[in-house]
């Protein structure tokens, strides 16, 4: 399995519109963080999870071909913006809760109608809930997380587990993350937020769980510089940013 960090910015992307701080100033290229999403390469499937406003960028700079299907977390604007340019990739099967698809239907209404407006992307969407998934012979297991009140969803896929826009999880869900290759959490910053883990938070769960590695994504700016963070966080954890290709 393979996965590519296509974006690992926080909703507002790195760096912050006409924001002078020093990350937003830097000129290190880990300090740039486009929206937060990732594709996995996994029994010659490309699942795609979350598809934002820079989904087109992401898509050019990574020169991705095909998609097999999306997996959506929810239905905030920084996950699902991108969609409309999913039209390149012929018919899409879009994998979200009830909620999220109303939300979708809702949003991008002339991708559902009966008759549908010539050249909209093609989109089969399919309702799922915490159950786990065969996804065309791939097991997918969702997994239930807070952000802040909003009921969300992360994935496991095989021995890697992507959590992003977490604020609190159950009990019950921490038997879904044993024995975990790979872990990705939400680390906004180091100051609470009422709706994202700061970077303590996302080391403590990432610990509960035992994952051998564990990268942080969904970063705001207010976190500090990729390196300076990087030089302060345990062994076995990473700072993702954008671009990063990991193997599991
Ligand atoms: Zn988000
Ligand atoms: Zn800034
Ligand atoms: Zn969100």
């Amino acid at each position: 399995m393979e996965v590519i960090f296509l974006g690992t910015g926080t909703s507002t992307g790195v760096p912050y519109i006409n924001c002078p701080c020093d990350v937003c100033q830097s000129t290190d290229s880990k300090d740039k963080r486009l929206r937060s999403s990732v594709l996995v390469s996994v029994d010659t499937k490309e699942i795609l999870i979350d598809c934002g406003p820079d989904f087109r960028q992401q898509a050019i700079v990574n020169d991705i071909s095909t998609i097999s299907a999306v997996l959506l977390t929810h239905e905030h604007f920084d996950h699902v913006t991108g969609i409309d340019d999913l039209r390149a990739y012929g018919e899409v099967e879009i994998y979200a809760e009830e909620r999220v698809c109303q939300s979708l239907k809702r949003t991008i209404p002339y991708c559902f109608g009966e008759i549908k407006y010539p050249g909209v992307p093609l989109i089969s969407l399919h309702e799922i809930d915490e159950m786990p998934f065969d996804l065309h012979n791939t097991e997918i297991v969702p997994i239930r997380i807070w952000h802040h009140k909003l009921p969300i969803l992360g994935f496991r896929i095989g021995a890697f587990a992507y959590l992003t826009d977490i604020s609190g999880i159950d009990d019950k869900e921490y038997e879904k993350l044993q024995n975990l290759d790979v872990l990705v959490v939400d680390a906004l910053r180091l100051k609470p937020h009422f709706s994202h883990f700061t970077l303590e938070q996302a080391i403590s769960f990432a610990e509960k769980t035992n994952a051998k590695e564990v990268y942080f994504t969904h970063i705001s700016h207010q976190l500090g510089k990729h390196d300076e963070i990087q030089s302060l966080l345990p062994h076995n954890m990473m700072l993702a940013y954008d671009g990063l290709k990991i193997t599991i």
